[in-house]
Parts: C-alpha cells; sequence; structure tokens
C-alpha cells in the first residue's frame, strides 16, 4: 500500500500460503479482463494478469514458479489501476519473484543484490575507486563552482543525506555534477555517505526483503551516522519507490525523523523559495514529459507535492513549447524497463512493452523528452529511439535546472 492512498479492497496474505491465502480472492476478481487491457505485454508468451489471479487462487503454485512472466513484467502497475476492486496483482507478481529459487532469478538482478550486500553496491565499485572519481569530477565542477567547492564525503552534522546509483559515477558523472551545481548554487548542506552509498535497491527487484531491508537500513544508518535532517531519494523510479516503501515498511520512525524529499521536491522547493534563479527558456524545441510509472501513478508522493505536477512546473518553465502525451500522469504507460527488467535477458518483451510509449512520443511530434528517471531515459534515448527511429534527446529535469542556472553572481 502507499502512503496517502486507500487502503486496497484486499490485501494479499502471504503467511500461511506461499503466494495468498484470502478465500474471498476468487469471488472478488471478476475476470472482467481491465488489468488484461490495461497491461501493455499481455498476450505476449501468453501472459494474462487474469492468468496469475486465477492460477494463484486455484494454488497452481508450481506452474507459476516455472513461468518467466513475473520477471518479464516491468511492476508499472498499470493493471492493478485498471482493476476496479483493488485486487493487489503487483504484489502478488513480487510474491511470484521472492518465490523463486535464488539460481533460478533471470539476468543479473540476484548477483547485483548479492553484490550490494558484500560490498556496498551494485556493481562492487572499491571504495578507493569512488572516493578517486568523486575527487576527480569535483576537479572539473569547480570550473562552475568556483575554486574552494569541495565534494562533501561524511561530512557530520550536513543537512542532506545523498545517494548515488553505482552506474553512473563511471558511465554517467556528468549526472552527479548537474546535482553539485543545483546544491552550491542553493547554499546546501549536503553530504554523501564513503560507505554504503548506493541508491538502487536489487533486493527489491528480486523480491529478496530481507535484502531490500537491509539495503534500505544502510541509508537510515548513514541518516544516523553522519547527523543528518534529510534524505534526497533516489531518482529512479523505482528505487525511489524501494526506498520508500522500505522506510515505511520497516523504519516507520525515520519517516517522522527526517525530512524526505524526491528529487522533483527539492527542486520545485529550491525554485518556489527562489534559493536558485534559472533562466527561462533553455531549450524551444518542442518538448513532452515522459511520467515514470512510480513517480506518477502511486500516491507515496512526500508531503511537498505531487511529482507529475512538479516536474510538468520545472520542465515548462526550461522549455516552453511544451506538449503533452496521452495518456499520461496516473494512466501513463509503462516505457518497458521498469522492475529490473534492464537487468534480465528479455530484451524483446522490453522493447515490445515501449511500442505504445514510442508511438505516444512520435504523436506529439516532440524532438526532446524530459523524464526524471535514469532506467526510463535509458529505455528511451538507447532503445526505443534505436528500435522505433524516433530521434530524441532525453533530458532529466535536474539537467535542465542545472543547465539552466543563472551564473553564481546572479544567485541569491
Ligand atoms: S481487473 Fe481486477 S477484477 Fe478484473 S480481472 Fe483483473 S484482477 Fe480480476
Ligand atoms: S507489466 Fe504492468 S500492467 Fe502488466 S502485469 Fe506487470 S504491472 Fe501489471
Amino acid at each position: 500500500m502507499t502512503a496517502g492512498s486507500s487502503p486496497p479492497a484486499f490485501t494479499l496474505q502471504t503467511s500461511s500460503h506461499p503466494l495468498y491465502t484470502n478465500p474471498a480472492l476468487a469471488d472478488i476478481c471478476m475476470g472482467c479482463g481491465s488489468c488484461a487491457g490495461a497491461c501493455p505485454i499481455s498476450g505476449i508468451d501468453s501472459m494474462d494478469p487474469r492468468k496469475l489471479i486465477r492460477m494463484a487462487t486455484l494454488k497452481m503454485e508450481k506452474e507459476l514458479l516455472s513461468l518467466d512472466w513475473p520477471w518479464k513484467c516491468t511492476l508499472c502497475g498499470r493493471c492493478e489501476q485498471a482493476c476496479p476492486v483493488g485486487v493487489e496483482i503487483v504484489e502478488l507478481i513480487r510474491t511470484l519473484r521472492s518465490t523463486r529459487k535464488r539460481a533460478l532469478v533471470p539476468g543479473s538482478i540476484q548477483l547485483g543484490g548479492t553484490t550490494c550486500l558484500e560490498q556496498g553496491n551494485n556493481i562492487g565499485i572499491p571504495k578507493d575507486d569512488f572516493l578517486q572519481v568523486l575527487h576527480e569530477l569535483q576537479e572539473e565542477t569547480k570550473k562552475c563552482t568556483g575554486p574552494d567547492s569541495s565534494v562533501p564525503i561524511d561530512v557530520r552534522g550536513s543537512r542532506l543525506l545523498i545517494t548515488v546509483n553505482s552506474k553512473i559515477p563511471f558511465v554517467e558523472p556528468e549526472n552527479l555534477q548537474w546535482w553539485w551545481r543545483i546544491f552550491y548554487a542553493a547554499g546546501e548542506s549536503w553530504t554523501i555517505p564513503a560507505d554504503n552509498w548506493e541508491a538502487v535497491n536489487w533486493g527489491f527487484f528480486s523480491g529478496d526483503d530481507d535484502a531490500a531491508r537491509t539495503m534500505v537500513g544502510r541509508i537510515v544508518d548513514n541518516l544516523e551516522r553522519l547527523s543528518c535532517q534529510a534524505l534526497l531519494l533516489p531518482e529512479c523510479g523505482h528505487a525511489a519507490h524501494a526506498t520508500i516503501t522500505g522506510l515505511q515498511r520497516w523504519f516507520p520512525e525515520a519517516l517522522k525523523q527526517y525530512t524526505i524529499y524526491t528529487a522533483l521536491d527539492l527542486l520545485t522547493e529550491y525554485i518556489d523559495t527562489k534559493r536558485i534563479r534559472i533562466n527561462k527558456g533553455l531549450c524551444y524545441e518542442r518538448t513532452t514529459y515522459h511520467d515514470p510509472c512510480h513517480y506518477s501513478r502511486n500516491d507515496w508522493v512526500t508531503p511537498a507535492g505531487n511529482s507529475a505536477e512538479q516536474a510538468r512546473k520545472i520542465t515548462r518553465t526550461c522549455c516552453p513549447n511544451f506538449i503533452e502525451m496521452t495518456p499520461n500522469r496516473r494512466d501513463s504507460y509503462c516505457c518497458g524497463a521498469g522492475g529490473g527488467t534492464m537487468a534480465t535477458p528479455f530484451e524483446a518483451e522490453r522493447i515490445f512493452h515501449g511500442r505504445i510509449k514510442a508511438r505516444q512520443i512520435r504523436e506529439t511530434g516532440a524532438r526532446v523528452v524530459v523524464t526524471s528517471c535514469p532506467t526510463c531515459r535509458d529505455q528511451l534515448q538507447a532503445v526505443l529511439n534505436r528500435e522505433f527511429e524516433l530521434d530524441i534527446k532525453v533530458r532529466f529535469p535536474w539537467q535542465l535546472v542545472s543547465e539552466a542556472l543563472l551564473p553564481a553572481e546572479k544567485q541569491p
């Protein structure tokens, strides 16, 4: 269940049955097919959310666990959103993921989770290498942020704790620099932990709740150890979802103790309170916004606001030639790379999943697509661009804001 949302009609109960025990399920699921109609990959490999529900109700565990459906599903939640009686289809699919033998988890999802537990991040970057790359990046960033700026690593008493997506330091370091420039312009007090800094929770993807809890617990430990007051959630929609639902489920006291920001909350606060000043009208090419599933479909938005509207406000400010794709917001289609599917061998399914998103983008005529999730960006820019010849550039709201920052002398 998500913060701020109404409880579902019923909840799967996994304590005395590997999948669920609620005997009312068979009666409550009307077999109406709304879920199947909403699911972009319904039909692939004969997959159909209705069949999952029915097979679970009939306790066809062996058959269900042999299926790859749960790993081709992106956990996008569109089926659940369409269900008129509130069947928790995504929770069932995550339960199926968690029930599979670990050695049979496809792709590198399980390996990433294990590496994170053992080495503190999903791809096993050694601490010295991580600190070295941050130092080198900061030397470059000083050209914008001034000679006295430094990377605040493990600085006790900083207001804001940052986590890092492990694919970024070596593959896409500019993503760190965009944020750093914004922090310096805002006069933010921030820090990056030297250990256990991983932002992305692959325990959530693999269905390994013990691992997921350890990963969220490490973030809480860093908040305590460094005496921070606030946490910037990972940018990735699923990582943010995994972190905030992990806090709700296992560390609810942390939600009371610390201010929790999404990336969009923080940017909006900086702009609205005039902590930063930005140039309006950075890009005049036709621009649209892709709603990452968890930012827009779930109600876990923090008290600061509605992520979908925050994203649009920032995008429209920087890119006034804005056009919506439809359906959007809560009804948006997944791009195809959620749920850890990027780390599975099911590439053809991932591309097929994204065909509706590709069509939507083409219909807008946009040359620029803004989105708030690095995984969506990779799928849109590297995969759908190639497969559907979209000829688009994909940008993040924090990239737009960083590039639109007025010079230091014009900041407050
Ligand atoms: S939408 Fe809900 S009620 Fe209808 S078939 Fe799917 S799970 Fe059953
Ligand atoms: S891909 Fe999305 S809509 Fe389809 S079953 Fe999975 S969560 Fe539901």
